[in-house]
């Protein structure tokens, strides 16, 4: 049997901080517990927000950890032809459409139809798209790009539900409402989602999804918060015909009101607690992990 495959897969669009550190540790704790290989990923696919002084604040903090990884890293923002590709793939089985409202216009419809009735909400607390795109001709569609119109490309949820089969997956952690063990997906909830936009060829879920296969990523250890994304995930899969990884959704490192953890707070960030003198020891210890030399690692 080939090792287990983990990874940690940061942003690089501000500084890690406790929360972050709670992942990568278990992630490597986990690999190395499991004579697995431990992986680092920079989704860098946000080229507005990303910035190279974050990318290299990651590296340094996760080595002040005691964490190593393998090399060379992937960077997401080096393939995206390799994403565009997959849109391709999926656009020409009839999966995708481009819709045209801008955020504002957005808002607006949302806004028109809560005045009659509630509309529905993603698990993020986002309300779904309102808009009609969907049903524009394939001239529409043709001629508002033509004129350099701005879109995004989403994933008809419809039509791709309708193609696929056991969503499930097995989930190790546990969801926000102490989901574990198979649980079955429900990728409607987020309604059709944006899967790349006219100047940026993918999105979180195809990235991730993507990458992780490529990768051979066998175990997707990562916050809670993500847990429902993992519905998105695994309807992707299906359609990309990839591989299932097993899913282990952490709890979520809070602050001392009870807050999930921010990259804009500088209190938590692993550099400023250095600069305090805190140690990497210590780290551990705040986020509830056994000191280093322990071979068990804390559950979810
Ligand atoms: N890049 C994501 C983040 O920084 C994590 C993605 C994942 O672990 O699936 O929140």
């Amino acid at each position: 049997m080939p090792p287990p495959v983990f990874r940690f897969a940061p942003s690089p669009n501000g500084y890690l901080h406790l929360g972050h550190a709670y992942s990568a540790l278990l992630n490597f704790d986990l690999a190395s517990q499991q004579g697995g290989r431990f992986l680092l990923r920079i989704e860098d696919i946000d080229v507005t927000r990303c910035r190279p002084e974050f990318e290299a604040a990651i590296y340094e903090d996760l080595a002040w950890l005691g964490i190593s990884w393998e090399t060379p890293v992937r960077r997401q923002s080096e393939h995206f032809a390799r994403y565009r590709e997959a849109v391709e793939g999926l656009s020409a089985q009839g999966l995708i459409y481009p819709s045209f409202e801008s955020r504002a216009e957005i808002t607006r419809l949302v806004a028109e139809r809560e005045a009659v009735a509630p509309w529905p909400r993603d698990p993020d607390g986002a309300p779904l798209y309102p808009g009609v795109a969907k049903s524009l001709s394939l001239e529409q569609r043709q001629q508002l790009i033509a004129q350099g119109a701005p879109y995004a490309l989403r994933l008809d949820i419809e039509a791709a539900l309708a193609r696929t089969t056991d969503l499930a997956w097995r989930e190790e952690g546990a969801g926000p409402g102490g989901e574990h063990g198979f649980v079955n997906a429900s990728p409607q909830a987020w309604g059709d989602v944006i899967l790349a936009r006219k100047e940026t060829p993918t999105s979180y879920h195809l990235s991730v999804v993507i990458d992780d296969a490529l990768q051979s990523v066998t175990h997707v250890v990562r916050g809670r918060d993500l847990f429902w994304s993992t519905s998105v995930h695994r309807l992707l899969q299906q359609l990309l015909g990839i591989p299932r990884p097993v899913y282990r959704h952490h709890r979520l490192i809070e602050d001392a009101s009870g807050h999930k953890l921010s990259k804009s707070t500088q209190a938590t960030a692993l550099r400023e607690l250095r600069r305090q003198g805190v140690t990497a020891a210590e780290v551990r210890r705040l986020v509830g992990l056994p000191d280093g030399s322990r071979t068990t690692t804390g559950g979810c």
